[in-house]
């Protein structure tokens, strides 16, 4: 990860725009963020000598002679937005633990809440926990919820109307991953299971059927009986990520009321990704979002899956 020495001691919005009074410093950061200190020429992929027009808003590459922008190819690249917008607005989604609605959004930086809603979305998207991460390991727990519907279904395993199954994984200590399915069922649950933990980890769950011999696959299986008004069973639990579903509940039904089942992953996104950095301090918070919507990300991948 790039380093940004002078944004580590940002601590309030106050700071921030100290630290980045114009759209020119916001740029700066952006292009040391995305090239960390190198431009690379958008059109050719050339760096041997790229040097700046317009005042500094423009590059321009000697090799193929054309100028591009640092936001472009980055999801900020048909935005008219200034940046500093944007950095405002990371600033909040990386310092207020429960998230921001786009109605706060939009009164916070003056922008309409079409607008701030594009914003959230697309800085979400941004936060996504990275594909190619190594398999969790040591104890995991997996377990599944239900988000979102007035209906007060009974039953587990198959869809309750209007709710959407969300399924998760803790690493004792470690990170959490999750997302929505079709079906809270074996056959969805177990190649997401496979794909995402170690064979030497060891499982905990409840006595759910979908769990059902894991124990095969893995180290071990460890079952705590829910059913039986049993909560914890030497190492079988499932309290980090039931902590997590309560996290993610509270701020779904509070801070943004309801969530589709389109946009449920969105925000199953945004809190993972807080709850995973949740020992960094809000500036590292900060710095590793700018990083990710600076590099990995196109605007024409973002749009494409949206
Ligand atoms: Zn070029």
């Amino acid at each position: 990860m790039v380093q940004h020495a002078k944004n580590t001691e940002i601590k309030s919005l106050l700071d921030l725009q100290k630290t980045f009074p114009t759209e020119e410093a916001c740029r700066e950061e952006l292009a040391k963020a995305r090239w960390n200190g190198k431009p690379v020429c958008v059109h050719c992929g050339s760096s041997r000598k790229i040097y700046k027009i317009a005042g500094g808003r423009l590059y321009k590459c000697a090799d193929c002679r054309k100028p591009f922008s640092v936001k472009m190819g980055t999801i900020f690249e048909d935005s008219a937005l200034p940046l500093q917008k944007w950095f405002m607005a990371l600033w909040f989604l990386s310092a207020h633990k429960k998230g921001v609605s786009s109605m706060q959004l939009s009164r916070d930086i003056n922008v309409t809440q079409k607008t701030a809603w594009f914003m959230l979305h697309r800085i979400r998207y941004a936060m996504k926990t990275p594909e190619f991460n190594k398999p969790m390991n040591g104890t995991v727990e997996v377990d599944e919820t239900f988000i979102g519907g007035k209906t007060h279904g009974q039953g587990r395993g198959y869809m309750q109307p209007n709710k959407t199954a969300v399924f998760g994984m803790a690493e004792r200590n470690g990170e959490i991953r999750a997302q929505s399915v079709k079906h809270a069922d074996g056959k969805t649950l177990k190649p997401i299971i496979r794909e995402n933990i170690d064979s030497d980890a060891i499982i905990s769950s409840d006595e759910f059927g979908a769990y059902k011999d894991l124990d095969k696959e893995f180290k071990n299986h460890v079952i705590v009986i829910h059913s039986q008004k049993e909560y914890v069973n030497g190492i079988a639990h499932t309290n980090n990520i039931e902590g997590f579903w309560s996290i993610l509940k509270r701020g779904i039904y509070g801070i943004y009321h309801s969530a589709s089942k389109k946009h449920i992953d969105k925000y199953v996104d945004e809190f993972e990704y807080r709850y995973n950095t949740r020992k960094m301090k809000d500036a590292q918070r900060f710095n590793m979002i700018l990083n990710r919507l600076s590099g990995h990300l196109t605007y024409v991948k973002l749009i494409s899956e949206n």
